[in-house]
């Protein structure tokens, strides 16, 4: 593809000679000789016009160039190749690698290189970057191509702020009073301001090439002075290439006010006005208003004035700020001039309709004013405007630049907004590597309130999402009064700590969008559902009472009016065994991993709080509803406490609490126990089923006393392992160890209720009615209530034994949620009792209260809700599928169970489930033959999955634990971290 036509195409020949037109000679001119046209002062005009700058300002010029009829070149360094203002451009070309980011845009060379390449005539280099570089000017100059900006001895002029300040004593220009020149040393400095004719302290040492509010140093205190002048000259040198600095009063609280001009070169030079940038932060501007209306007009007019001669006097041409300082007083201080299109240009262009960036490029096209149009007395101010830096800067944490990728950008728009945008589109990647200007916005009205309230309205209407931007900080700005009345001074911003007051950003819609996203894409982060299971689209029969009846009282007002120790003797007293219900808790844990939603309990919470009027409690809160609403769910269990005791006001709610750690692993500081409790009781937990992990009685005190203090009802737990009938005895958990702890509960913990919390399903009936009797006998006057799990299909025979042998509650599941790990059916344990017990249907009298035992039509109905509504949770039905007997062998607690297999599934060993299982019972043989439940079934769980993994068994582990790097949980579990285990920790592993 490389004939000789489309070589010249390429270079911008072609299309002329290929319609067989002749080359006029301003058409070689503008190829060849140009250089030579441009020191004569010819006009030209351009074809090809490059912007070597990035972001907003090089689509600003952009535009300029399209409307101008000239074909447009942009250049990007490669971290910029995804940004926005390559593809606004015609052509654009990456630049050379360059050790920093920014350096790409600075490499004179390369560009040029480019731009002669692409035969471009003239180049454009926004603000920043090579804007004031006269070497730069100079390069284009010599090269042919058009500099639009200054010539570069004005640019050395005036990048020089010593230089600057005497062409303004020249020119008859008031200047900030300071040195005359560079400070040469530092006796000199000190002579300067505080001998006899010297300016005084505070005074400003700032580099003689700074800019961009850097190379700045207020200076209070004599003290301090000599550090803060040779600290300037090195920050200076490193920043600017250039050591050089000098002094100047510290102006107290001024304005700052400036003044935009144009130049032709002819010596004819109009203003535009000026522009109030007070508003700084950092010396840097922030928000800038045109015109100043807070300014006397004769300041206004000398400030034009003095602009104007100033320009004048120093051959300028092109576009340029004048910039000013104006005292409390109303005087005014010549600063510097910026010889180059500022980032606030829009603000001028909007109040006189004067486009600043085009009029730059006719004049370096060599068109006079006049060509142009702008003749001083045609210039007209119409209205206000204010235009606001939007950055992505995170005003809640010290304006800490952000960066990452803009997920949601909607702009704010309507009349009287002006948007120049950089990234301003969802999908555009901030990088770290450049300023953070992300859009600026301008508003422009008739009156300056106006202007500022359509500004306001336009930062309402944004949204950006994915980055922090700095929109809350303007939006307080733009509402302060001290703005509005337009009497801020340049340490606004410091002196306002109010403009600092907003509310966080919630950005709602986007967490909760991301979060579908990545759940439906990536699948939940948690391990454990089964992808091969669908879940049920069966929707439940719900059943039908009248919402208009309350439900019947029960046990909760026993409670609200007799208090826990009524609430005891009542349950005491009562001539019927009373049911527990575990399916808003540990039902669901054993057989679902915890994982039903509020809503499905919510949604039968109305009719089983009918249906169940008269039940002992409902157990619906526990560690594993934290843990899992937190980490899984992601639902509040907080809301759901609240939510469901609005809804079941008559039944008691029963939690399990794990002693000194309530609902987590660790052991936490008791102050936090107590009020943990506290909370939970006043959200609506009335039975605090509290127990240790161990066994261990100091700790469990720790947690009844906490519910005790939280006016709670105090439920002391036994948790029961082993085989209390076992003979001959095989394991260290007799009678005698129940019978020991149970009488540190009543008489050391005050319990209110006695409870057996048997988690694995170990209690045979027989063992239950040795051991319920030996209780019922040694504790007449506490209430006993035992839980157990199905596990190994005793269940139900042995609550009967519980209830014959004297227990007051026994725990049971609604029937399609029981069985198996989960706790016996309720439906079966009610139908014996009933029998057994002869139940009335009439309500029970019992002191001032009434209790309707449970009925069988009711429960049928909560059992086909139920039933299909476990459907829904198809995917995490993974535990056992059918009672089994050897769990007596292996004593895993029934919440484990799932939990296990789900996690031995994740690490690949579900084949191994049945090795897993003889593991546990042989890692618990080795660990001293301990009480499991969490936390310290999961250091038996743990060990298990280690030894199965490394292929080890319980005598490799204790012959080799020197050498192994055992779990931490087992580690953790020696140091004596979970409590102390009955009989002492085991040798040699401890
Ligand atoms: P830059 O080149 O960084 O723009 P300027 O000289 O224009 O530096 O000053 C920027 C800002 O610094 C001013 O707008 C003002 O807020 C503050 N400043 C500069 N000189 C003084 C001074 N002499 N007294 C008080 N404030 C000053
Ligand atoms: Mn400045």
């Amino acid at each position: 593809m490389k004939g000789p036509v489309l070589g010249m195409w390429q270079r911008g020949l072609g299309p002329e000679l290929l319609r067989g037109g002749v080359l006029t000679s301003a058409m070689w001119r503008s190829r060849i000789g140009s250089s030579r046209a441009m020191a004569a002062g010819t006009k030209r005009k351009f074809k090809k016009l490059m912007c070597c700058n990035r972001g907003e300002i090089a689509i600003r010029v952009f535009r300029a160039a399209t409307e101008l009829g000239m074909r447009t070149v942009g250049v990007y360094a490669q971290e910029d190749r995804h940004s926005l203002h390559r593809y606004k451009c015609d052509e654009s070309y990456q630049l050379a690698d360059s050790i920093t980011p920014v350096g790409a845009y600075l490499d004179i060379d390369n560009i040029i290189e480019i731009a002669k390449d692409k035969n471009v005539d003239a180049i454009h280099p926004g603000y920043g970057f090579l804007s004031e570089n006269a070497g730069f000017a100079k390069a284009c100059e010599e090269n042919g191509i058009a500099f639009v900006g200054p010539q570069a001895k004005v640019l050395r002029l005036f990048g020089d702020k010593t230089e600057a300040r005497k062409l303004a004593i020249d020119a008859n220009v008031n200047v900030v009073p300071g040195s005359p020149g560079p400070i040469a040393n530092l006796e000199e400095a000190r002579e300067f301001v505080e001998g006899k004719n010297g300016i005084g302290f505070p005074v400003i040492v700032k580099a003689a090439h700074g800019g961009g509010g850097r190379g700045m140093r207020v200076v209070f205190d004599p003290v301090e002075f000599s550090e803060s002048v040779s600290r300037a000259q090195s920050e200076a040198e490193k920043a600017f290439g250039d050591g050089t600095v000098f002094i100047e009063r510290f102006v107290h609280r001024p304005r700052h006010i400036e003044v935009q001009v144009l130049a032709d070169g002819t010596g004819d030079v109009v203003h535009l006005y000026e522009r109030d940038c007070s508003v700084q932060r950092r010396h840097q501007k922030v928000v800038e208003i045109a015109p100043a209306s807070g300014l006397p007009d004769k300041v206004r007019e000398t400030l034009w004035s003095d602009s104007v001669r100033l320009i004048k006097n120093s051959a300028y041409k092109n576009a340029g700020t004048v910039e000013f300082l104006i005292d409390q007083n109303g005087r005014h201080y010549f600063i510097e001039v910026n010889p180059r299109v500022q980032v606030e240009h829009t603000v001028t262009e909007e109040v006189t309709g004067v486009d600043v960036v085009q009029s730059q490029i006719r004049i370096a096209q060599g068109e006079t004013l006049k060509e142009i149009g702008l003749e001083q007395d045609k210039v007209q101010l119409r209205g206000y405007a204010i235009q606001c830096r939007v950055t992505t800067e995170n005003p809640a944490n010290n304006f800490l630049p952000d960066y990452g990728r803009i997920d949601a950008f909607r702009p704010g728009e309507g009349m009287g907004i002006r948007l120049d945008s950089a990234a301003g589109f969802a999908g555009a990647v901030v990088t770290p590597h450049y300023d953070s200007l992300l859009i600026k916005v301008t508003a422009h009205a008739l009156e300056f309130t106006k202007a500022a309230e359509k500004l306001r309205r336009a930062l309402l209407e944004f949204r950006v999402r994915g980055v922090h931007t700095n929109i809350p900080f303007l939006k307080t700005v733009l509402n302060h009064p001290v703005f509005l009345k337009q009497q801020m001074a340049t340490d606004f911003i410091d002196a306002h700590p109010e403009l600092f007051v907003f509310p966080p950003q919630r950005d709602r819609a986007n967490k909760i969008l991301r979060f579908l996203a990545e759940n439906v894409v990536n699948g939940h982060p948690m391990p454990g559902p089964d992808k091969t299971k669908e879940p049920s689209q069966l929707l439940p029969v719900m059943p039908i009472y009248d919402p208009n009846q309350n439900a019947p009282n029960g046990w909760k007002q026993v409670i609200d009016k007799e208090g826990p120790d009524g609430f005891a003797k009542a349950v005491r007293k009562f001539p019927y065994t009373l049911l527990g219900d575990t399916t808003w808790r540990d039902a669901h844990q054993s057989l679902l991993a915890t994982r039903m939603r509020t809503v499905d309990m919510a949604s039968i919470a109305p009719a089983t709080s009918r249906a169940f009027s008269g039940l002992y409690a409902i157990e619906c809160w526990g560690g594993a509803t934290f843990d899992v609403c937190m980490r899984f769910l992601r639902e509040d269990p907080w809301q759901r406490l609240h939510h469901l005791r609005n809804l079941v006001p008559n039944v008691p709610f029963q939690m399990l609490l794990r002693g000194a750690n309530a609902v987590g692993y660790t052991s936490y500081p008791d102050n936090l126990v107590y009020e943990f409790c506290k909370h939970a009781r006043q959200g609506g937990v009335d039975v605090f089923r509290v127990f240790d992990s161990l066994n261990y009685v100091d700790n469990l005190l720790i947690g009844m006393d906490a519910v005790h203090k939280a006016d709670g009802v105090v439920q002391g737990e036994i948790c029961y392992t082993g085989d209390v009938k076992s003979t001959p005895r095989k394991d260290k958990y007799g009678l005698d160890y129940y019978l020991n702890i149970a009488d540190q509960l009543v008489n050391k913990g005050n319990t209110h209720v006695l409870g057996i919390k048997d988690m694995a399903g170990l209690l045979k009936p027989e063992s239950a009615r040795e051991l319920i009797g030996a209780l019922r006998k040694e504790f007449p006057n506490t209430p006993i209530h035992v839980h157990t799990h199905d596990t190994g299909g005793v269940g139900v025979a042995s609550m009967l034994a519980c209830a014959e042998a004297g227990a007051d509650i026994v725990h049971g599941a609604i029937d399609s949620m029981s069985g198996t790990t989960s706790q016996p059916p309720l439906g079966s344990i009610m139908e014996s009792l009933r029998q057994r017990e002869n139940w009335p249907s009439k309500p029970v009298k019992t002191g001032k209260h009434a209790i309707h035992l449970p009925e069988s039509e009711k429960l049928f109905e909560l059992h086909d809700y139920w039933d299909t509504m476990r459907g829904h949770y198809a995917p995490f039905e993974q535990g056992a599928r059918s009672t089994s007997v050897d769990v007596f062998e292996h004593e895993m607690p029934g919440g484990q169970y799932t939990n296990l297999m789900f996690q031995s599934q994740s690490l690949g060993l579900s084949k191994q489930w049945k090795e897993v299982k003889k593991a546990y019972a042989d890692a618990n043989r080795i660990l001293g033959n301990i009480v499991k439940v969490t936390p310290s079934s999961k250091v038996v769980g743990d060990l298990a999955q280690f030894m199965v993994t490394n292929k080890l068994s319980g005598d490799d582990i204790v012959e080799r634990a020197d050498s192994l790097d055992l779990p931490r949980s087992v580690v953790e579990f020696l140091q004596g971290q979970l409590g102390f285990p009955y009989g002492g920790f085991p040798e040699p592993l401890r």
